[in-house]
C-alpha cells in the first residue's frame, strides 16, 4: 500500500530531504537520515536524507537572491504563481490526500480536507494579491499628502509540526509568496514526505509557469539546524506552529535578535452545552471535536462543560456513540475507518500517563482509557473522563490524545469563567438556543479564545478567517482576515507637493 501511494507523487523509498532552487535536490548523505514511519503498522516508510549546514547556507543565499527578484514582481503576477500551486494540488489531491493519512495518520477524507485547504487558501491568496490595500490619511500639513503602503518582509522560515503537514505551510507560504516574500521550509521530522512530495508539486506548477524558486525546503535529523535558522538574522520572520514548550523557546529567540515570529501553539479547547442546548447538533460537534484526527489537532474538544441538568444524558448518549467509533478504529488509508492512530508509540505513552494521572486524580473513565495491544502500530480507545475539577493539573495540559474531560455546571457565568480558566487560548464554542447566552459567550467578557464559535464545534475552521489564539496557544493569525499583514512591513510616507516647509506640531525652528 505505501509503495503506491508512493509511487503514485513520483516519490522512492529514498529521498533527498533538501530543496536547493534551480530544480536541484541535494544529494547529501553525510548528515543523517529520517525514517518516517507508518503509524498504523509501525512500518518504516522510507528513507530520507537529511540536510547539512552547507546546504542550509546554499538555501538561505539563493532565497535572498530570489527575494531581490521576487519583491519587485508586481503582485498580482505573484498571485498567478500561487493559483498556478492551486491548480497543480487539484491535480494530486487525492495522492497527496493519501498521504498525509499514511505519514500522518489522519483519516483519508482529513487527508484529503487538508489538501482542499491548501487550495482553497490558494485561491484566497491569488484574490489578495490584488488587495494588499494600504490606507490614506489626511496631513495636518497644508499641500501634504500621507499614505501607507505594504511591502514584503523577505525571507520566511517556517517551521510546521506533525499533525497538519501540509496545510499549516500553505497557510503561510502561499500568503507569503503574494506579499513578495520567498519561503523556507522545516517541517516536522515525522512527516518529511508529505512536505517533499507538496514541494516537488508546486516547484514544477512554478517551473512550467516560468516562475523562479520561491519555496525552498530542509529537513533537519536533530534540531541543530532548526536552532540555527531560529536564530538566523536574514530570516526576519519564524512562523511556528507546534508545542507551547518549543514554541516558548522559538518565540523567546527570535524577540532577543529583534526578529518577529508567529507562533500558533497548543491548544485546550472547550465546548459549553448550556440547558437549551440542541442536542441534535452538540452530540456530532462533541465526538467530531474529540475523536476526530485521533484528537491530534490543536483545536480538538478536550474538555466539555455541560448544564447539570444534563450531564449524565449527555455523558450516557456519548458514551454509546463512541462505543460505534471504537467499531471503525483501523488503517487510516482504507475508507471505512473513522478513527486512525495515534502518531507514535510515545503519544500513546502520553495518553496512557494522562489516564493515570485522571484517576489518581478522582477522574472516572466513563468508555475508552485504553492502547490497542491486539494490534501494530499506535492505537488507542477514544476516552471519555468525567468527575475531575477544571483545575485538575491533567485537565490544564493539553494531552494530544482523544481524551474528553466533562464537567458539570450551574450558571453560565461559572462555565465561561473555568472554560477561560486554562492557560491556552485557541478555540471554543457555545451550544445554545438562548440568544443571550450566545451574545454574553461572544461579548468581551465571554471566551477569551481567538476562536468562538456558537452551535458548531471547536475544530474545522475555514480559511476565510484568521487562525490562532491567545495566551499560551502564542498570538499568532494565520490565512484569512487580515493575517497577510505579517508577511509584509508597513511604510508611512509623507509627500510634500507644496513650496514651504511647515513642521508638525506647528513647531517653528528659524535660523
Ligand atoms: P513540536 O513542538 O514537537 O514540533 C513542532 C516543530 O518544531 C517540528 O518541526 C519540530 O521538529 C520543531 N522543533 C523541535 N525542537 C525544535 C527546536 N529546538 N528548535 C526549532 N524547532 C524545533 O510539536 P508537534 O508534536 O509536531 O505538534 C503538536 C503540537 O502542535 C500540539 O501542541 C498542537 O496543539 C500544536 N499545533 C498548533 C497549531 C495551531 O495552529 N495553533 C496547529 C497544529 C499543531
Amino acid at each position: 500500500m505505501s509503495a503506491k501511494i508512493l509511487a503514485a507523487l513520483g516519490l522512492n523509498a529514498t529521498e533527498s530531504g533538501t530543496y536547493l532552487g534551480r530544480g536541484q535536490w541535494a544529494g547529501t548523505n553525510d548528515a543523517g537520515t529520517i525514517t518516517p514511519v507508518n503509524p498504523a503498522t509501525g512500518e518504516v516508510i522510507a528513507t530520507v536524507q537529511a540536510s547539512s549546514a552547507a546546504d542550509y547556507e546554499t538555501i538561505v543565499q539563493r532565497a535572498q537572491e530570489a527575494f531581490a527578484i521576487w519583491r519587485t514582481t508586481p503582485a498580482p503576477r505573484r498571485g498567478e504563481a500561487v493559483r498556478l500551486c492551486g491548480e497543480a494540488l487539484r491535480k494530486h489531491k487525492d495522492a497527496l490526500g493519501s498521504l498525509v493519512a499514511l505519514e500522518m495518520g489522519k483519516i483519508k477524507p482529513e487527508g484529503d480536507g487538508e489538501v482542499q485547504e491548501m487550495i482553497d487558501i490558494a485561491d484566497f491568496a491569488v484574490g489578495q494579491s490584488r488587495m494588499l490595500y494600504g490606507n490614506t490619511m489626511h496631513s495636518e500639513r497644508p499641500g501634504h499628502r500621507m499614505y501607507e503602503q505594504w511591502h514584503p518582509v523577505g525571507l520566511v522560515g517556517i517551521i510546521s509540526a506533525f499533525n497538519f503537514p501540509v496545510a499549516v505551510w500553505s497557510w503561510n507560504a502561499f500568503l507569503a509568496a503574494i506579499c513578495g516574500d520567498i519561503c523556507i521550509w522545516k517541517p516536522s521530522p515525522k512527516t518529511p514526505l508529505s512536505a517533499i512530495a507538496t514541494m516537488k508539486i508546486c516547484n514544477e506548477a512554478l517551473k512550467e509557469g516560468g516562475f523562479p524558486d520561491i519555496f525552498f525546503l530542509f529537513n533537519d535529523a536533530g534540531n541543530e539546524l532548526a536552532q540555527t535558522f531560529v536564530d538566523d538574522k536574514r530570516i526576519p520572520l519564524i512562523s511556528f506552529t507546534g508545542s507551547t514548550k518549543v514554541g516558548r523557546m522559538v518565540g523567546e529567540r527570535v524577540a532577543k535578535r529583534m526578529g518577529r515570529s508567529l507562533l500558533e501553539l497548543g491548544g485546550n479547547n472547550a465546548i459549553i452545552l448550556d440547558k437549551s442546548a440542541d442536542l441534535k447538533l452538540a452530540i456530532p460537534a462533541i465526538v467530531f471535536g474529540a475523536v476526530g484526527t485521533a484528537g491530534q489537532r490543536c483545536t480538538t474538544t478536550r474538555r466539555l462543560f455541560v448544564h447539570a441538568s444534563l450531564h449524565d444524558a449527555v455523558v450516557d448518549t456519548l458514551v454509546k456513540a463512541y462505543g460505534q467509533v471504537e467499531q471503525k478504529i483501523g488503517d487510516p488509508t482504507l475508507s471505512t475507518t473513522l478513527m486512525g492512530p495515534l502518531n507514535s508509540p510515545e503519544a500513546v505513552q502520553g495518553f496512557l500517563s494522562a489516564i493515570e494521572r485522571a484517576k489518581a486524580a478522582g477522574g472516572t473513565v466513563r468508555t475508552g482509557g485504553k492502547a490497542l495491544t491486539d494490534r501494530k502500530g499506535n492505537f488507542v480507545l477514544p476516552t471519555i473522563i468525567t468527575g475531575l475539577r477544571n483545575g485538575d493539573d491533567v485537565v490544564q495540559t493539553e494531552t494530544f490524545a482523544p481524551i474528553l474531560y466533562v464537567m458539570p455546571f450551574d450558571t453560565l457565568d461559572e462555565a465561561i469563567a473555568e472554560q477561560n480558566a486554562v492557560p491556552q487560548g485557541l478555540s471554543s464554542s457555545i451550544f445554545t438556543q438562548d440568544l443571550k447566552a450566545a451574545e454574553q459567550y461572544l461579548s468581551a467578557a465571554g471566551s477569551d479564545c481567538g476562536i468562538a464559535n456558537v452551535n458548531i464545534g471547536t475544530s474545522g475552521a475555514e480559511i476565510g478567517g484568521a487562525f490562532g489564539g491567545e495566551k499560551e496557544t502564542g498570538g499568532g493569525r494565520e490565512s484569512g482576515s487580515d493575517a497577510w499583514k505579517v508577511y509584509m512591513r508597513r511604510q508611512t510616507n509623507t509627500i510634500n507637493y507644496s513650496d514651504s516647509l511647515p513642521l508638525a506640531q506647528g513647531i517653528k525652528f528659524e535660523f
